[in-house]
Parts: structure tokens; C-alpha cells; sequence
């Protein structure tokens, strides 16, 4: 067996991997960021070295950095998690030339399966069903449009080098598939360095099936069964599970047979995933599902397998690169009960799931049920890297018992300071048709309202409760007068300072900052006491208040409202001032700038490009004007609120 490992990744998968290593006496070495400096993933490992700075590319993408890294700490293997380096053949190739063990398939395997158009192709060859499509060398544009005209609408344009549902687009009809292959190239150049795309039919009533297979260096390979995510947002993956239901026993020896048959078409070793998506129209059918793409790698839902079958994948993936075979027979493997999994992400569902990051406030995480986590109290969730954050794995006899309990899980489970999408995976789980099993690949995005995604109007009550609290923390600072009864709502007028007038009722306005709006409080006080109101609502009750830097994070029916008490000293308005800075709408990098000074935009117009966790976010003109000012160039990495174009309105009245 290995007995040294560096894990060349970060956050919950570096924790998971490290945990089974421990188990099994090896070493465990961390590579870490500068933004990743003390981190979960750190300290869980025995050993840890900092690699280079808080961009990917100048630390967990950086090869030379985790190679010289991996030979400084003397480590025997390499485990690359999932996303990074993990489906990256250089750096598989790099390994095997420093002698490094590569915990993944050989280079020749990721390359075969790295293109998408390519590994079709190759798929067709050995008798696996693909999605029918053009996935040819030819890339002009007339050319594709014909393609999909053929194929007839709609179509999805796909990038070949794709990943996480980056540069997907759907075109519904003739006239508008120019435009989507433009996006899609862009998209596709920016994220993956190619342009390179292939066109796909949409599969109507889409599900996605994948299949977990095992390959050793032995020419043995078997599958560890199905898992169904169809439960994806913009084809990201939300929510997954082990079986898929309505699958049976004979279509899963059918699906499986050509996920194994995929596998060995590339020579495949260790631990990887084929993925079909499946027409549910009348449905599973074993004429009705057709290979998208494998991934080389461990996947982020490979913990439901791990729960139905009892064994343990990364354990597998290591035994196969010391050379070992593979520990059990396809006869030997069976399945117990059902497994969902839930990823909780650093986003804000209310506004358009923009990604969140920040400090960890307050940290609750539901007991007696599987959580894979890279996070913990007090801990920072930095811009620079992919917004899921942990996971919640229920298991249970049967797929209802299983629903059931990660709905538990995800009601008690508590994250202040970021905003997580917790209490939108409790909403999905409680939805209709997931519970009845029958959701396709566009549920989510068709059900946004129902499921409770409309950007809620400021919580009163929240904001009340949290502007209480924050007066009380600063009362007990300025220590004027020391406050008995923490709990009690009436505290000592004396601790506001000048408010407060012998006899009579006193009001004050002070003004607060609600979720990054301007909002005011009505303080009264008075012989009953002192209270306090935004928007005539009194504090609510049932909520849980956490104070850190300034800011109270009021947590109420898995929302969290933000306050803060406005300081005039400090200024709000950045540099420019007003309405007229269109700022970052969050932590990123600037990715594209559309405009230049002096341009005249319209109102709509599109400004500029930010991309943050790996999603882009585009910024639009907010009036029609003039560009005066663009403060930062592309490329730069900005903080929340930075000020990227300065916009001076123009007339649009007729002369
Ligand atoms: P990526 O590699 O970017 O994740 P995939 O090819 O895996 O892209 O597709 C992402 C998701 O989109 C899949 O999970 C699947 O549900 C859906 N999808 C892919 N191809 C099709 C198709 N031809 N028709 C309908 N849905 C599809």
C-alpha cells in the first residue's frame, strides 16, 4: 500500500480524501493558497505547504508548484481530487515523470475522454449510444448552422473542452442560432482556452444518469451502479441520488454494461463516471439513453454510491494505484437502501444565486447524518474558487426515508455570515414532484418561484431584531452603563448616549444598512423602556442573532437578513459617488470590459464581464449614458462594490 499522499486540491474533497488516507496510515500532505492560509483542509492533514497565491493558476492549476511541492514533502502518490489539475493529462504525465503515483486513469485515458466531440466519436466506435449530433472537425459557422438545421430544433451547442455546464446553449430555433454559437464560443474561449464546439439534439424530458465505474491495471473493470442528478441548475448539479428511481435490475445491467464497455474503450484505470442522459418521456428505456461524456476523476456526488454500496471510493482509488486488484467482482457488488445528496453552495438564491463570500459567522451542522464539509466557524469562503462548500448525504432503507431525513438535516442546519442556497435545497426537497421522483433536467429552472427564488422585500422584523442587537453590543462596549439582563429587550436608555430625556417619550432615528440598502430604525424611549422599530415593525422573535465586525446576521426561517448601523465617518459611496459607479456586484476577477471611455451606451448595454467561482456575471447599463470612467482594467481582481465603470447619464428626452 501508498504510504504518503499530497492532495492536490482544497476544501471539502481535500478534507475527504485526507480522512480516508488517515484511516488507511498513510501521510497526508496539503498544498494550500495564500488565500487558503490556515484552512480546514490544512490542519486536517499532517503536513502543509503553501504553493503560490489565491488564483488558480498561480497555485492549485500551477504543475511545477504541486510536483516540487510533492517531492519537498517526499510524497509517494498524488490524489487530485476533483476539478483542478484532476483531469489534466500534463499534470498525470508530470506525476509519472517525477515519480509521483498518479491516483487517476493514465494520460492517454484523459486525453481520449477530454474532448467531448472526440470521445463521441470514440464512443461510437465501441458501440456505446451517443446523443445523436455533429461532433465532426469542421467549426465554421454556416456550416453548424446547417448541422442543426438537419438535426432539427432545438439543439444544444456544446464546448468540446466543456466543464460544469460552462458555454451550454440552447437554441430553440434557426433564427437565433448564430447568436447562441457566438455566446457559446466566447464562453467556451474564456473558460477553456478553445473555441471548439459540437452540436448536440436537446433530448426532450431530459434525465442524467451516471454510471460509477472501477477500472484496475489489471484489465478487470466493473460499475458500482447508477446515480441520477437530474436535479441540476443551468445543467450545474444540485441535488443527487443512489439508485435512480424507477431504474431496474435489467436496465441497470444494460447501462452499465455500456458504461464499462466506455471504459475500457480508453483503457481506463481507477475511479470514473460515464454519463448518459436518458429521454423520460415514457420512462427509462434501454433504447433511450445515450452517452454525454465521462469524467476521469472522482466526482462530488461519489459519496451516495459510497453509501448504497458500503464501500469506500477513495480507499478503491488508492489500492488501484499501489497496483492492487480490484477488491471486489461486479457479482459481489450489491446495493442497500437509497442515498441523496445535497450541495450546499456559497450563493444567494434571492438575487439571482450571485456567488457569496466572506466569513463564516456561525457554523451549525446537522448530527447523525453524513456532511462532507471544507468549512467551519470563523473560517473564510474566498472568492477565488468553486462555491460548493459541503455536502449532505442521507441515507436511508428506503428513497422517502432518505428524502425525509436530509430535509431534517438541511431545516437544523444553521451558516451565518455567507448566504448559502441551505434553505433552497429544503424547499427542493419538499417539492412535489422531486419527492414523487419525477424531475427532469430542467425542473429547477422552470420552478424557480415555486420554489421560493424571488428576491424577498426586506425583512422588518429581521432588521429590527438585528439593529437591537447591535445597539446593545455597542452599549456594552462603550460600557456607559453595563447592561444585567443580556436577554432582556429593554436596556438602559443612559447607553445611547444623548437620546435619552428625563420624562416623556424620546424618538430617535437612527439610520441602519439592511442587506446593503439604506434603511432607518425608530428608537423610542421612554419610562417603559426603550424600543426599537424598522418600518413600524417591532424586533421579531424565533430568530437567531450572531454579531461579528459591525454586522448582525439575523438568521429567520433559513433567511438571513444582514444589518449594520450606518457610520457616516466611514464613506458608503465609493470613489465617483452615486448612482452613477456601476460596482462589483461581488468578489471576482474582471474578466471582460465591453465599453470605452467616451462611449455613448444605451440603457441595457452590456459593460462589462466579472467572473467570480467560476460563474460570469455581466454588467449592464443601468441608464443610458456616456462612459467617463473605467477605474480597473481586465484582468484585475476586484472586492465587492469596487467601482468598475463610471457612467454619465445622458438626456433621452427629444430635443
Ligand atoms: P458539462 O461537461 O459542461 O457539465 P454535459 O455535457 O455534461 O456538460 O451536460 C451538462 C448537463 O446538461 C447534463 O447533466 C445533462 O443533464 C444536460 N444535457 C447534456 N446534453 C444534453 C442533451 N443533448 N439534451 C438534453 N440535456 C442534455
Amino acid at each position: 500500500m501508498l504510504r504518503s499522499v499530497l492532495i492536490a486540491n482544497r476544501g471539502e474533497i481535500a478534507c475527504r480524501i485526507a480522512r480516508t488516507a488517515k484511516r488507511l496510515g498513510m501521510r497526508t500532505i496539503a498544498i494550500y493558497s495564500e488565500a487558503d492560509a490556515g484552512a480546514l483542509h490544512t490542519r486536517l492533514c499532517d503536513e502543509a505547504y503553501l504553493i503560490g497565491g489565491p488564483e488558480p493558476r498561480a497555485s492549485y492549476l500551477a504543475i511545477e508548484h504541486v510536483i516540487a511541492a510533492a517531492k519537498r514533502a517526499a510524497a509517494e502518490c498524488i490524489h487530485p481530487g476533483y476539478g483542478f489539475l484532476a483531469e489534466n493529462a500534463e499534470f498525470a504525465e508530470a506525476c509519472a515523470q517525477a515519480n509521483l503515483v498518479f491516483v487517476g486513469p493514465p494520460p492517454s485515458a484523459i486525453r481520449a475522454m477530454g474532448l467531448k466531440d472526440h470521445a463521441k466519436r470514440l464512443m461510437e466506435q465501441a458501440g456505446v449510444p451517443i446523443v445523436p449530433g455533429y461532433h465532426g472537425e469542421r467549426q465554421d459557422a454556416k456550416f453548424l448552422r446547417e448541422k442543426a438545421y438537419e438535426l432539427g430544433y432545438p439543439v444544444l451547442i456544446k464546448p468540446a473542452a466543456g466543464g460544469g455546464g460552462r458555454g451550454l446553449r440552447r437554441v430553440d430555433k434557426h433564427a437565433d442560432f448564430d447568436a447562441a454559437l457566438e455566446a457559446a464560443i466566447r464562453e467556451s474561449q474564456s473558460a477553456f482556452g478553445t473555441g471548439r464546439v459540437l452540436i448536440e439534439k436537446l433530448i426532450a424530458s431530459p434525465r442524467h444518469i451516471e454510471v460509477q465505474v472501477f477500472a484496475d491495471s489489471h484489465g478487470e473493470v466493473i460499475h458500482l451502479g447508477e446515480r441520477d442528478c437530474s436535479l441540476q441548475r443551468r445543467h450545474q448539479k444540485v441535488i443527487e441520488e443512489a439508485p435512480a428511481p424507477d431504474m431496474t435490475a435489467a436496465l441497470r445491467k444494460h447501462i452499465g454494461g455500456a458504461a464499462v464497455a466506455a471504459a475500457k474503450a480508453v483503457g481506463y484505470r481507477g475511479a470514473g463516471t460515464v454519463e448518459f442522459v436518458a429521454d423520460d418521456t415514457s420512462g427509462l428505456r434501454a433504447d433511450a439513453f445515450w452517452f454525454i461524456e465521462m469524467n476521469t476523476r472522482l466526482q462530488v456526488e461519489h459519496p451516495v454510491t459510497e453509501e448504497i454500496t458500503g464501500l469506500d471510493l477513495v480507499e478503491w482509488q488508492f489500492r488501484i494505484a499501489a497496483g492492487e486488484k480490484l477488491p471486489l467482482t461486479q457479482d459481489q457488488i450489491g446495493f442497500e437502501g437509497h442515498a441523496i445528496e445535497a450541495r450546499v453552495y456559497a450563493e444567494d438564491p434571492e438575487h439571482n444565486f450571485l456567488p457569496s463570500t466572506g466569513r463564516i459567522v456561525a457554523l451549525e451542522l446537522p448530527k447523525n447524518i453524513r456532511v462532507d464539509s471544507g468549512v467551519e466557524t470563523g473560517g473564510e469562503v474566498p472568492p477565488f474558487y468553486d462555491p460548493m462548500i459541503a455536502k449532505i448525504i442521507a441515507h436511508a432503507p428506503t428513497r422517502d426515508a432518505a428524502l425525509e431525513r436530509l430535509t431534517t438535516a438541511l431545516d437544523v442546519m444553521l451558516i451565518a455570515g455567507i448566504r448559502t442556497n441551505v434553505a433552497f435545497l429544503a424547499m427542493l426537497c419538499r417539492a412535489d414532484q422531486f419527492r414523487q421522483g419525477k424531475v427532469d433536467t430542467g425542473f429547477i429552472d422552470r420552478n424557480l418561484t415555486a420554489l421560493g427564488v424571488t428576491p424577498l422585500v426586506t425583512d422588518n422584523g429581521a432588521a429590527a431584531l438585528g439593529a437591537m442587537h447591535l445597539l446593545k453590543a455597542r452599549a456594552a462596549k462603550e460600557a456607559l452603563v453595563v447592561d444585567e439582563d443580556a436577554s432582556s429587550e429593554a436596556y438602559s436608555p443612559w447607553s445611547a448616549g444623548d437620546a435619552f430625556q428625563l420624562g416623556g417619550v424620546r424618538e430617535v432615528t437612527l439610520p441602519i444598512v439592511v442587506d446593503d440598502e439604506d434603511a432607518e430604525a425608530v428608537v423610542s424611549y421612554g419610562k417603559a423602556g426603550v424600543h426599537l422599530k424598522v418600518g413600524g415593525i417591532a424586533p421579531a422573535s424565533g430568530a437567531r442573532v450572531f454579531v461579528s465586525g459591525g454586522d448582525a446576521y439575523v438568521l429567520l426561517r433559513g433567511h438571513q437578513t444582514r444589518v449594520r448601523i450606518r457610520d457616516f465617518s466611514a464613506s458608503d459611496v465609493g470613489p465617483g459617488g452615486g448612482d452613477n459607479v456601476i460596482k462589483a456586484p461581488m468578489h471576482g476577477r474582471v474578466l471582460e470590459l465591453l465599453a470605452r471611455v467616451g462611449d455613448r451606451v444605451a440603457f441595457g448595454q452590456r459593460l462589462a464581464v466579472i467572473e467570480a467561482m467560476k460563474m460570469e456575471h455581466t454588467l449592464r447599463a443601468p441608464f443610458a449614458g456616456v462612459v467617463r470612467e473605467l477605474p480597473v482594467g481586465t484582468g484585475t481582481q476586484v472586492v465587492e462594490g469596487a467601482p468598475i465603470v463610471v457612467l454619465e447619464p445622458v438626456e433621452t428626452s427629444a430635443e
